[in-house]
């Protein structure tokens, strides 16, 4: 596992303002000034000094992708007072890492996988917030679950106990196309809009899963415009990363 050390002359609480920035800028704009979008800086690859170089600077919301990677640097993060998101995809076999570390799985896909967390939560007496994740772009590759199974999975999961629906999340359709990357962001926000509305009424428990996880450096202000609540940024921030870590 080769982490990138802190970059030379990096100033991570310029970085999070300008990123910040560009969060309000974007809130104005879709008529959300003061909505509270939340940043969460995407910590992978990054060593342990320089993911707490960004805590410290005030990014206390981290996401990390890689259980063997979080285990690394989980008790340095914590330490600093990170409050730290699971964002990549989960195996069943490394769900403990995330119960012990982290406050929310936002990458739940499967009732199965959601039963583990479910379970070792009980376990070790640490109530876990979980998201589903949804594939909105319909791509192959892509992980989540389709829209249509998306809420009554969200149900099941929600009467597991240990675990509270926060949200959904969802990774967008990698394009310059403004109109298909934000339809994919629109289709999340039906989906948590019907969740809310049929709690409401009391036919679905769903009332804590308001949260919409969705929009990256390139792309943050097209989900702020769907109705993200919080962003997951990474390069914006921590700067590139390396091409060996494309596949991320
Ligand atoms: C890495 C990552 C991000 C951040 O991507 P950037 O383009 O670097 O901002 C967001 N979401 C997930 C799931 C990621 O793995």
């Amino acid at each position: 596992m080769d982490l990138h050390p802190t970059p030379e002359g990096w100033d991570p609480a310029a970085a999070l303002a300008a990123v910040k920035a560009r969060v309000h800028v974007a809130e104005a704009a879709a008529g959300r000034a003061g909505s509270g979008v939340r940043v969460l800086v995407a910590t992978k690859t990054w060593d342990a000094d320089a993911a707490v170089a960004v805590v410290r600077a005030g990014g206390i919301l981290v996401g990390e992708s890689r259980m063997q990677e979080l285990e690394a640097k989980a008790p340095a993060l914590a330490a600093a007072g990170a409050r730290i998101h699971v964002i990549g995809q989960l195996q069943r076999n490394k769900a403990s890492v995330a119960v012990r570390w982290a406050e929310c799985v936002q990458t739940v896909d499967s009732a199965r996988l959601a039963e583990r967390l479910s379970r070792l939560s009980l376990e070790a007496e640490r109530p876990l917030d979980v998201m589903i994740q949804v594939n909105v772009s319909g791509e192959e590759s892509k992980a989540g679950v389709h829209p249509d199974e998306a809420l009554p999975i969200a149900a099941a999961v929600q009467a597991l106990p240990g675990l509270t629906v926060t949200g959904f999340m969802t990774i967008g359709l990698n394009s310059p196309d403004e109109a298909a990357v934000r339809e994919g962001y629109a289709r999340l926000r039906e989906i948590r809009d019907q969740a809310l509305i049929r709690s409401e009424r009391g036919s679905m428990g769903l009332a804590s899963a308001w949260q919409l996880s969705m929009g990256m450096s390139q792309d943050l202000e097209w989900a702020i415009a769907e109705g993200a609540t919080m962003v997951r940024v990474g390069t914006a921030i921590m700067g590139p990363r390396l091409a060996s870590d494309s596949h991320w």
